[in-house]
């Protein structure tokens, strides 16, 4: 069974600053470093890590090489990565003594994913599979419509959270995926209770307070505690719970078991910092659980 990610692929850029820029400013950076991102990158790698068949469907500009080598070299297959003339996605992060942050991000090639790139990924599959997607790319409804005339199953990650993005999705979405922040907002959007959101499922992750499963219809809730840890950079905690979750439904895991190794492989994460590059394996995962 295999997983499909519709993901963004971002360039980090972290400059550490003697103070944030002022209007006008140039300033010299005191170090710079270069990591991958994006939520749909950081989602492949996770489930990648869990075990699962990872396709990751998505667009890198000229200078991007590097990204998919890491990716494949954690273990995302990148068939499906169509290297554009467009500028890869990239997040610019400057960071103060202190260690706030102001970020600017630029799409670029994530939001230029070809349509054929997508339909000839998910040409061959079907009822088992499994498609993941967010909002940091393009092609979120027709990928989501076609995934689910092949009978995949379509998890829909509505982060970064936008309304209208989210409504035109959820026809074709399986499993709803979102943090309590995004369930407040799309349930004022959309004017009703959790409960009544109109998908067949949904879990809400909720940071330390764990994670809660519903399909209203069936009447099943289920929550999965949070793992008690020491937070170092809980930065990526909810896409590690998002690929391992997906990871685990793919690899036939009913939802309880899955969001219980989602949520120890989320918590290890919390306790390392980085993003992708920290996301725990399937045997780091499993030695915690013990
Ligand atoms: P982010 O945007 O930081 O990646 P998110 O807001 O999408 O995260 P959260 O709800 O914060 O997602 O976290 C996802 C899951 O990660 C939680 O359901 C929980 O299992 C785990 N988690 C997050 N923070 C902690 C923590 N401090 N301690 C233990 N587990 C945590």
């Amino acid at each position: 069974m295999t997983v499909f990610n519709l993901g963004s692929i971002n360039t980090d850029h972290f400059y550490r600053l003697a103070h944030l820029p002022a209007p006008g400013e140039t300033l010299a950076a005191q170090s710079y470093a270069r990591g991958l991102g994006g939520k749909g990158a950081n989602q492949s790698v996770a489930a990648a890590c869990a075990g699962a068949e990872v396709r990751h469907i998505g667009a890198i500009g000229p200078e991007g090489g590097w990204m998919v080598e890491r990716l494949t070299a954690l273990g995302v297959d990148c068939r499906h990565v169509a290297q554009l003339e467009t500028v890869s996605g990239h997040a610019i992060i400057n960071i103060d003594a202190a260690g706030e942050n102001a970020i600017v991000i630029v799409p670029g090639a994530n939001r230029a994913i070809p349509e054929a790139l997508a339909r000839e990924a998910l040409a061959g599959a079907g009822p088992g599979d499994v498609l993941i997607l967010q909002n940091e790319t393009s092609l979120q409804v027709e990928t989501a419509r076609f995934a689910q005339e092949q009978g995949l199953f379509v998890v829909y990650s509505a982060a970064p959270f936008e309304a209208d993005a989210a409504l035109a999705v959820l026809p074709h979405v399986s499993l709803l995926l979102l943090n309590e922040i995004e369930a407040a907002q799309l349930c004022a959007a959309l004017e009703v209770s959790l409960e009544s959101l109109p998908v067949p499922a949904i879990c809400m992750t909720r940071g330390a307070q764990g994670a809660l499963w519903l399909e209203p219809e069936a009447g099943r809730r289920i929550e999965a505690p949070a793992f008690r840890v020491t937070p170092v950079d809980t930065t990526g905690a909810g896409d590690t719970f998002a690929g391992y979750l997906v990871a685990g439904l793919s690899q036939g895991l009913d939802p309880a078991s899955a969001m219980r190794r989602a949520s120890a492989a989320a918590a290890l994460k919390v306790t390392r910092q980085g993003t992708a590059e920290a996301i725990p394996s399937a045997a780091e995962t499993e030695a915690f659980l013990q």
